[in-house]
């Protein structure tokens, strides 16, 4: 005979769980989204499993991919039951009762940092222990496929005990949890079916919701009966649940929705997109700013939605990070919610699905990683990131709309990374790019733009590190020429377009030239009449130029009688800089970065 073995939570648990109790007392409602994607995850580990060992599915209720909730209002309890991967013993004492896990371990670094809790459930599950949000006695009954069955039960939220289950009801394979209601509201059918809809609808695994059997109940028409499947061959995800004493109770499969992304695109209202991009992302507030659902046919077909969501992760963060956070389903089967170096970093904002029926399945998931097939769907997928990018600039240029310019605001840092890094389409993100110029002050236009309205025998772009709305930069007597010439320049307002253009030099055969650098031949435009006249002066002006440069000795490389301010009365110098160092701008960036 086994002892029981009474367990103390580890000290973060007892932690997180007087976070969960205290800061989130009105969002009690999750815990049904925690329980149902924990038993959507042990499903789809049994599935994962079962394409190297088929013998791991099992057969008949065994082999039913599904997940039933039981409300019981005289017990005052919900039973969660699942056939997913279920617990050994071991499993159940480490699972449930210290924080190994991804995402609880993140939410209490975030509590820790003084972020609100309550604004954190949002980005991350704060898993299994949010079941003590409703319940004050949670029991565990958990079975591996050919394991023993054994039982984990907590009263409180310090200690857990943990034996094997003598009941004589076997689970099969999979876990079922009890929980003991503090709230008596949650063991009403029709509340959790609303919850369960709101939270979990595209979970990829049949939900089924017990409810009391009422004929004159409309729902209970699409429910099926569970009496007489005793000896019929059981499709998978049928109910058939059999309660102890006999009686018949009625299911209702609450997610009867094909995943979205198979469904065709026509017909999937936007709603419903947006929904599926929160239920994705566990941010229920964000609103996508665009998506796109296709299917790439080809040496390896996939069916896709991306999404670029309306609320751009913090720069700093993801573009540090390799990961790609989005949803890899072969077949139907979920491979990866995250993986590493899948799309470049720039574009690690991106969230969605993918679905293909042409990778390899029998391999392992880090060797998924390093895929052909993979990484020739991730490029696909970058210019397919990248179209949607600038279908939003044509929308906006022919409906008149302002999407793009929000996406812009939004993400033009991103853009920008991408334009440095991402060599073989930089030409495309490039085009993307908007800057204010001297001849459109208020509205950004593209580096084509500029280019058609480049003067008769303009040979490059030029620019000027700064913000129009700066009156020093509007007043700055390096423009004056250019206006008096009618050349436009491009305000370089944000600290990285000045290191973006200097990385990349040139774009549509131009280059880049920054008008408070030494003038260059090429924008010399004065006539011949001025260049005798140049010639004379520097030659009048020498004593001066001679006087300067003496005085100012190493601080300067040299100095020089210039036409470049004819025409402004009140200026008789500039300091410019060489051709190629940075600007005064760009080195007052970068000191404020190493200080
Ligand atoms: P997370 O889901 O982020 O890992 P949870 O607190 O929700 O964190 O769950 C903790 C762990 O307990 C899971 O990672 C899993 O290993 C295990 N677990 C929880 N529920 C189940 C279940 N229904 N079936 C199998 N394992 C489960
Ligand atoms: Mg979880």
């Amino acid at each position: 005979q086994e002892k029981e073995v009474t367990h103390e939570f580890q000290a973060d648990v007892s932690k997180l769980m007087k976070i969960l109790i205290n800061s989130l007392y009105s969002n009690k409602d999750i815990f049904l989204r925690e329980l149902i994607s924990n038993a959507a995850d042990a499903l789809n580990k049994v599935r994962f499993e079962s394409l190297t060992d088929k013998s791991i599915m099992g057969e008949g209720d065994e082999a039913k991919m599904d997940i039933r909730i039981i409300p019981d209002e005289e017990e005052n309890t919900v039973t969660i039951i699942d056939r997913g991967i279920g617990m050994s013993k071991d499993e159940l004492v480490t699972n449930l009762g210290t924080i190994a896990h991804s995402g609880t371990q993140r939410f209490l670094q975030g509590v820790d940092n003084g972020t609100e809790a309550v604004d954190m459930i949002g980005q991350f599950g704060v898993g299994f222990y949010s079941s003590f949000l409703v319940a004050d006695k949670v029991t565990v009954t958990s079975k591996r496929h050919g394991g023993k069955q054994h039982v984990w039960i907590s009263n409180n939220a310090q200690s857990f005990e943990v034996f094997e289950d003598k009941s004589g009801v076997d689970l099969k394979r999979g876990t079922k949890i009890v929980l003991h209601l503090r709230d008596p509201s949650y063991a009403n059918a029709t509340k959790l079916q609303d919850l369960a809809i709101h939270y979990s609808e595209f979970v990829d695994f049949p939900i089924y919701i017990r409810m009391e059997r009422d004929a004159n109940d409309p729902r209970n028409k699409r429910s099926i009966d569970d009496d007489d499947d005793e000896d019929q061959p059981v499709e998978s995800g049928e109910p058939s649940y059999t309660t102890e004493d006999g009686t018949t109770y009625d299911f209702i499969h609450i997610n009867k929705h094909k995943a979205i992304w198979l469904r065709d695109p026509k017909e999937v209202p936007d709603e419903e997109y947006i929904e599926f991009f929160r239920s994705l992302t566990k941010d229920y507030k964000d609103t996508p700013l665009i998506w796109n659902h296709f299917s790439a046919e080809g040496d390896i077909g996939f069916r896709a939605i991306l999404f670029i969501p309306g609320t751009p992760p913090s720069m700093e963060a993801s573009i540090q990070g390799r990961q790609t956070s989005l949803k890899l389903y072969v077949k139907r089967v979920l491979i990866a919610e995250e993986f590493d170096d899948f799309l470049p970093r720039y574009l690690s904002f991106i969230r969605g699905v993918i679905d293909s029926d042409d990778v390899q399945l029998n391999v392992s998931r880090e060797m998924l990683q390093e895929s052909k097939a993979l990484r020739q769907m991730g490029k696909k997928i970058v210019r397919k990131i990248i179209q949607m990018m600038h279908d939003m600039a044509e929308k906006q240029k022919s409906e008149g709309d302002n999407t793009y310019d929000e996406f812009y605001k939004r993400y033009h840092r991103f853009i920008k990374v991408g334009v440095m890094e991402d060599i073989p389409n930089r030409r495309r993100l490039a085009q993307l790019l908007r800057f204010n110029t001297t001849k459109s002050e208020k509205r950004p236009v593209s580096l084509d733009d500029y280019l058609v309205r480049m003067r008769p025998g303009q040979t490059d772009f030029f620019y000027i590190a700064g913000d129009p709305s700066n009156s020093n930069i509007m007043q700055s007597p390096f423009l004056l020429p250019y206006k008096r010439k009618g050349i436009e320049v491009l305000f370089l307002s944000d600290p990285v377009d000045e290191m973006m253009v200097r990385d990349i030099r040139e774009y549509g055969d131009k280059i880049f030239i920054c008008i408070t650098a030494v003038e260059r031949k090429s924008l010399k435009t004065e006539s011949e009449f001025e260049r005798d006249k140049l010639k004379e002066w520097k030659k009048r002006f020498k004593p001066l130029t001679q006087f300067f440069k003496e005085t100012l000795g190493e601080r300067v490389e040299r100095v020089e009688v210039s036409t470049r301010l004819s025409a402004d009365v009140r200026t008789p110098c500039v300091l410019s800089h060489v051709e190629g160092s940075a600007s005064a701008n760009l080195e007052r960036y970068t000191r404020e970065q190493n200080r």
